[in-house]
Formats: structure tokens, sequence, C-alpha cells
């Protein structure tokens, strides 16, 4: 997805169609281990984190995303290329472009899928551990294990000796103040230690040990690893670039894998100023905690923070899934609640931007309401346009009654420029038009704007008006 800065640069998105029946057919075998399919260690996995026949075709319910569906690892070399023909062509456009990638697009979505439940797994056994330290109901951040008591109870439950555990907050410099919080513990869940493939934790439900990571043959171990390669190679160009790379936010099955692995890459490329960009989905329940987790982490190993705000894509799809398959809805109960979590999750970061020079945000959204708010608290905290902290983004197309007067008025505005052939282009754009509940009333007010316009003009005698 390229983005054309309004008055400035472009950021390309290219699209390309697979066929109903081959993304049913496909996805479950992307989403299965051959370890699993063996053993038959897919059924033990959380029913989120499973794959499912009947969602297959991740393009169910979904009007406003681009999906992929994982065919092979050269069609993800592909994938990688057309990326970086964006990140050229962006930074060949303007000076201080975007470009937005999906990274179900760069590799097989089983290693999301898996990671994913494993990182939901170990903070679950956290607020767990929390809740025997008496801690439960407090907000994420306040929550601090006292490490003492912690490595009783992990020793108690088997999951591993006192030695074992003094040797996993040593190694990772942890506990030292005496507790342990939802970083540090997080922290032990590095993707590239072995940790998580030893690791056994309770199941909550039944009481038993099991193995918090299914695992890998050789070669699942290689299509992993050459899915952070091509992360990397698309991060590295972006930073000779100077480009920002914006990661999409996809399914909440596979989000957790997402949004961790880019913090790992803005831990490493975001050392001087952001250039990789995370997303966050305020439709999502847990999105606050999202938030201040992952600002909390930049501000205490000092890299610059970035994330693109939305409401969320999938909505329809991700009901529908968990109410089939039978776990919780990860969604907000409500348009009312995801817009409340939306302007409570960027006020809090707009309050961090007053601090630190370090904090980025791109508000996207068509929600008149939402550019509103931003630019009444920017106007009150006295953030100014011009720091280019605070970035707004809209599609091609839609909403440009709010992109334009932005653009004038100097607030740093981008449009999502998607390419491709024309057949699977428009398509793509049409399902887009139809994205959401708000898009019709929108487009009546873009009518009754340009009707009044119109008549101010015919008022005016000046229909036809030559820019100066
Ligand atoms: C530049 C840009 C980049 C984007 N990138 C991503 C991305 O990476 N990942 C992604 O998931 N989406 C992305 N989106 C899409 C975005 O998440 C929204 O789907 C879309 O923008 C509509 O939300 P809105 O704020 O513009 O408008 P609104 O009309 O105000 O909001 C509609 C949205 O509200 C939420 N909603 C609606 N009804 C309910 C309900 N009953 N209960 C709870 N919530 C409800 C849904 O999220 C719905 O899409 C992007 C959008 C833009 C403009």
């Amino acid at each position: 997805m390229l983005l054309e800065r309004v008055g400035g640069g472009f950021a390309p998105c290219h699209l390309s169609r697979v066929s109903e029946a081959k993304s049913t057919s496909s996805a479950p075998g992307s989403c299965t281990s051959a370890a699993e399919k063996e053993t038959g260690g897919a059924e033990q996995r959380e029913k989120q984190y499973r794959a499912h026949q009947g969602f297959g075709d991740r393009r169910g319910g979904v009007i406003s995303a681009r999906t992929y569906f994982y065919a092979s690892e050269a069609k993800c070399d592909q994938h990688m290329e057309t990326f970086l023909s964006c990140i050229d062509a962006s930074s060949a456009s303007s000076q201080d472009g975007f470009s937005a990638i999906k990274l179900t697009a760069l590799g097989r979505p089983q290693f999301l899928l898996q990671f994913s439940e494993v990182l939901v797994k170990w903070r679950r056994f956290f607020h767990q551990m929390a809740a025997e330290q008496g801690q439960a109901g407090r907000a994420v951040l306040e929550m601090k294990l006292e490490a003492e008591k912690l490595q009783e109870a992990l020793a108690n439950l088997s999951v591993a000796t006192k030695a074992e555990s003094q040797r996993w907050f040593t190694g990772e410099e942890l506990g030292v103040s005496g507790t342990v919080d939802l970083l540090d513990w997080n922290s032990l869940i590095d993707s590239r230690t072995k940790l998580s493939k030893l690791l056994l934790i309770p199941n909550i439900q039944t009481g038993q040990l099991e193995p918090l990571l299914s695992r890998f043959t050789e070669e699942e171990d290689l299509q992993m690893k050459r899915m952070l390669q091509r992360m990397d190679v698309l991060a590295k160009r972006a930073t000779e670039k100077g480009v920002r790379l914006m990661v999409d936010a996809e399914q909440s099955y596979f989000q957790p894998a997402i949004s961790r692995l880019t913090l790992e890459m803005q831990r490493r490329f975001n050392r001087d100023r952001a250039i990789i960009f995370n997303t966050h989905q305020c439709y999502l329940k847990e999105a606050y905690d999202n938030v201040a987790v992952d600002l909390e982490l930049s501000r205490r190993e000092g890299w610059h923070f970035g994330t693109k705000l939305v409401r969320g894509a999938y909505m329809e799809q991700e009901r529908e899934r968990a109410a089939k398959i039978g776990y919780d809805d990860p969604i907000n109960p409500s348009y009312e609640k995801t817009s409340e979590m939306y302007h409570r999750c960027l006020d809090y970061i707009l309050e961090e931007i007053k601090h630190s020079p370090k904090v980025n945000v791109m508000v996207a959204s068509h929600n008149e309401d939402t550019v509103k708010f931003t630019l009444r608290r920017m106007m009150e905290l006295g953030i100014h346009p011009s720091e280019k902290k605070v970035y707004f983004g809209q599609l091609l197309g839609m909403c440009d009654q709010i992109t334009f007067p932005l653009g004038q008025a100097g607030f740093p505005v981008y449009k999502y420029v998607p390419y491709g052939p024309v057949d699977e282009v428009l398509p793509y754009l049409s399902r887009r038009a139809l994205e959401n509940r708000g898009f019709i009333q929108r487009t009546k007010r873009e009518r009754e704007l340009l009707w009044r316009e119109v008549k101010r003009r015919l008022l005016a005698g000046s229909l036809f008006r030559r820019s100066p």
C-alpha cells in the first residue's frame, strides 16, 4: 500500500486475487504444522488459534482490507519485491513517505497463529500469577509480581525449579527490583530464544502441564526464519530510503504475533527516528492495554514509538468466527464502545506526545468526530501540526472533504493508494466503498457540502474560479 501525502508523495498497495476455492483449501494446510498433522497436536491448540475449514477464506465479511493467502515461499518473495518497489516509489515521490505492508503476505500464517497463541497464553499465565498474588483487577502496568513468590509458585506448579527461574531472571536482568511486571515477563518469551520451545505451562481448564509451543519441523523452522528475513530486508530498505514502514493489523488470531514482530523491528530500527509503525485496532477489548504496554516498553528502552490507530476492519468475520467456534468475542460490544476506546487510546498517545518527542501516531479514520477530537486535543495540549508527530490517513477517493482542508491547514495527511491491474483494483475499491455504515452518511455529507459551495458561488457570481 502506497500512501500519498496530500500535497506530497505516494506509497502503493498491490492487489492480486486468489479464487475462493483455492483460498479455502489452502488456508487450513498453511495454518497447521507438519508435526501437528502427525500427532493431532493441532487439536490441543486453543480454539481461537486453530485453523478452521469454514473460515479458510479469510476474506469472508471483510470488505475493507486486502487478504493474502499462502501459496509458496516463492510467492512470498514476490510479495516482498512488490513491497520493496512500494518503498522505492514512496521515497522517490516525497521526503516523508509511508509504505504499508501485511505480514500474512510474507510467510506461512501457521507461524503467526502459533506464535500468537504462545504470546496470549504467556500473558494469561502472568495474569493468573498476578491473581494469586492478590492483584487481579489492577491496571495492567500496575501489576507487579513479587519475584520471590513468583519463583515459589513456578516451582509448585512444576513449571520451573527455583534455580531455573532464577537463571531466566538473571539472564534477562529481571526482578532486580524484587518485582516482575508484564513487560519483564514478556521479555522472557523472545522469538529468538529456545525458551518458548521448551516450556510447559499449566492449562487453566484441565490443570495439566502443556507445551507452550508445539514443535516445528526443520522445514517449518526455515519458513519462519525466511519470513523474519523478509521483514528485515524491508525494514533495512525503508531505513535506507527514509520511508516509514507501516505494518497493517490483521485478524485477532494473527495479531498478537504481528504486533510482537513489529515491536521487535521497532526496537532495532527506531533508535534514531520512527521508521517502523505498528497498528493498534481499537475495536479490540484489549486495545488500551496493548497501547499502554507497547508505549511503556518504548519509554523504558528509549526507542521511537509509532503507531497507526484504526477502529478495525475484520469485525463481522471475527464475531462470526468467535460465535461459531465458541470463544469470547474479542471485539467491543458496540460501535460507541469502539469509538470510546479509540479516543481513549488516542488521548493517551497525544498526552505522551506532549512530553516526548519520540512518540508518533497516524490517525487512520474517516470519522469526522475522531478527526475533530484529535484537532481539539492537539490544540489543548499545544501540539502544533508542524511538529509532524500526528499524521492523518484516509483512503484514496474517500473523505476528501476532511483530507483536503487538513492538508491545506498544514497537517500531515496521507491517502492510501492501492495499485494493481484494473480488474483487481476496481472490485477492491468498490468493496471499500461499502466498507462501513458511516459511508453513506458521509457521501451525503460530501454532497451537501458541495451543493452548499455551488450555491455560495452562484450567489457570489463566481461559479468558475481560477486559482491564483
Ligand atoms: C489509512 C487507513 C489504514 C487502515 N489500516 C488498517 C489496518 O491496518 N488494519 C485494520 O484492521 N483496519 C485498517 N483500516 C480500516 C479501519 O480499521 C476501519 O475499518 C475503517 O477505517 C472504518 O473506520 P472509521 O474510523 O474510518 O469509520 P467509522 O464509520 O466511524 O467506524 C466503523 C468501524 O467501527 C467499528 N464498529 C462498527 N460497528 C461496530 C459495533 N457494532 N461494535 C464494535 N465496533 C464497531 C468497526 O471497526 C468499523 O470498521 C485502515 C483504514 C484507513 C483509513
